[in-house]
């Protein structure tokens, strides 16, 4: 084991002033370290802007960038813009003993017991990441504009099935 802390665990405790804030630059390494080999490229800026005060930390979350993945219909490479962001409130309470979400329909809350005040960003941005990927990963999506189908593979794909429907 490691024992380097994770730059993306950060300790409420920690922070001492007012107003601070975190960046984080997502490569392809980091879905590599989710054993993730869906993401074929990943530029994406993480800019987190945190605000402290007495009852709550404040952290507001913005990630822009792209994200490749493998074309649902031609196989190539697709690149997605990311455009995510979200504001999320760690509170401390010694009545819970393991970290909890909350959810209040516009922010997400955090939950924290004061002895492990501490929260994730690892997962968090990860998991940020997967769900801003649309279900249809496919070029001429109305996302990404100009991007179209290796149009080549599309006839070799076409002409395989209807090979294969001759056939049957
Ligand atoms: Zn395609």
């Amino acid at each position: 084991m490691e024992a380097k802390k994770s730059i993306y665990i950060i300790d409420i405790n920690d922070i001492t002033s007012k107003n601070d804030s975190l960046n984080y630059t997502i490569d392809k390494e980091f879905f590599s370290s989710f054993e993730n080999d869906e993401v074929l490229d990943a530029n994406c800026d993480v800019k987190i802007l945190i605000e402290k005060s007495n009852n709550s930390t404040k952290f507001d979350l913005t990630i822009e960038g792209t994200l490749s993945v493998q074309c649902d219909r031609c196989l190539e490479e697709v690149i997605f813009p990311i455009d995510f962001y979200t504001v999320i409130y760690v509170k401390s309470t010694s009545e819970i003993e393991e970290n909890t979400w909350n959810d209040n329909g516009e922010d997400e809350i955090l939950w924290v017991n004061p002895n492990n005040a501490t929260i994730d960003f690892k997962q968090y941005i990860y998991d940020s990441l997967m769900l801003s990927l649309p279900m249809q990963r496919t070029h001429g999506n109305e996302n990404i504009g100009e991007q179209e189908c290796n149009s080549d593979i599309l006839k070799l794909i076409t002409f395989v099935e209807e090979k294969e429907e001759e056939e049957e």
